[in-house]
């Protein structure tokens, strides 16, 4: 059975507009959020956060440090400071807590531009493409931390498109603007969620993350479901729902696969409601 075209219309109809896409724009809200709170020293010089996703210092004071890079850091040969290991331990806390690839869906500015190519892909009946591997994006880490220990410097960090990204925004993108510009087209033409569900090595690094995280989605009501297939539309990882919804091999309502973004869209475009935020326990 292939996916619906206009995934979420059933729902829209019960929960209305704002019901139908609540953690959607939520998301949407947060992603604006964070870089407003990066943007708002340099722009009126009140700083609640200095630095960028990499590095930074809320209120002055509490240090956050992205893990992966503490971890490229240290695939250097560095020894990382006490306040970067402290930052990268508060975030990886926060993620192992949240979820860890809530950091994609939540966070990460190229969410934002893959998730509009995947509503482009889904409008335009786009469905043929390359057959990926999702294990590429653990390949990859690897290669980046054996890339890190050869060269001596942090390679990624140099074409990483969430640095990338985040920073030009900021600063301008100069010629990086065909970086994002290239996944956009990579994930519309060539391949369904190619970058951020297959290939990203942050993403990989995350989902390690959330191998253990508290907060997940939960298939409660799935005996309600009519199998309209609208949450395998719109989920960027669709292969983490059947185990909890069909209940294979006699596995719990929880979705527990580290590759759960915990975006929401699947609780957002269900209209039976069967699903929900909820504890992995
Ligand atoms: S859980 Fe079932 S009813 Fe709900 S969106 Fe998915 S397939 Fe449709
Ligand atoms: S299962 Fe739901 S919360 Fe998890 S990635 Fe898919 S749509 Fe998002």
């Amino acid at each position: 059975m292939s996916t619906p075209k206009h995934p979420g219309v059933l729902s829209k109809k019960k929960k209305g507009r704002l019901g139908a896409n609540r953690w959607l724009l939520l998301r949407r809200s947060c992603q604006a959020l964070t870089l407003a709170l990066f943007a708002c020293g340099p722009l009126t010089g009140f700083w609640i956060i200095k630095g960028n996703l990499a590095a930074s210092r809320l209120f002055d004071t509490v240090p956050l440090a992205d893990p992966f890079i503490l971890l490229q850091s240290l695939a250097t040969g560095t020894i990382a400071a006490s306040t970067a290991i402290i930052g990268a331990l508060i975030i990886a806390g926060f993620y192992m807590l949240v979820g860890g690839r809530a950091y994609c869906s939540w966070v990460c500015p190229v969410n934002i531009l893959t998730d509009g190519a995947a509503w482009l892909r889904l409008r335009l009946d786009i469905r043929e493409g390359l057959q990926l591997d999702r294990t590429l994006r653990y390949w990859g880490m690897v290669l980046v931390l054996v890339v890190t220990a050869i060269t001596g410097i942090l390679a990624w960090e140099l074409i990483n498109p969430v640095t990338l990204l985040h920073r030009g925004l900021f600063f301008g993108l100069g010629l990086a603007w065909t970086i994002p510009v290239a996944i956009f087209c990579f994930d519309l033409f060539m391949s369904k969620r190619g970058w951020c569900g297959h290939l990203c090595p942050v993403g990989g690094f995350y989902s390690l993350l959330g191998l253990v995280s508290l907060i997940r989605v939960r298939a409660e009501g799935r005996d309600r479901c009519s199998n309209c297939l609208d949450c395998y539309a719109v989920c960027p990882e669709p292969q983490v729902i059947s185990p909890a919804l069909k209940g294979k091999d006699g596995r719990g309502p929880v979705i527990t696969e580290a590759n759960c973004t915990n975006c929401g869209r699947c609780i957002d475009v269900c209209a039976e409601g069967v699903f929900s935020f909820g504890s992995r326990f």
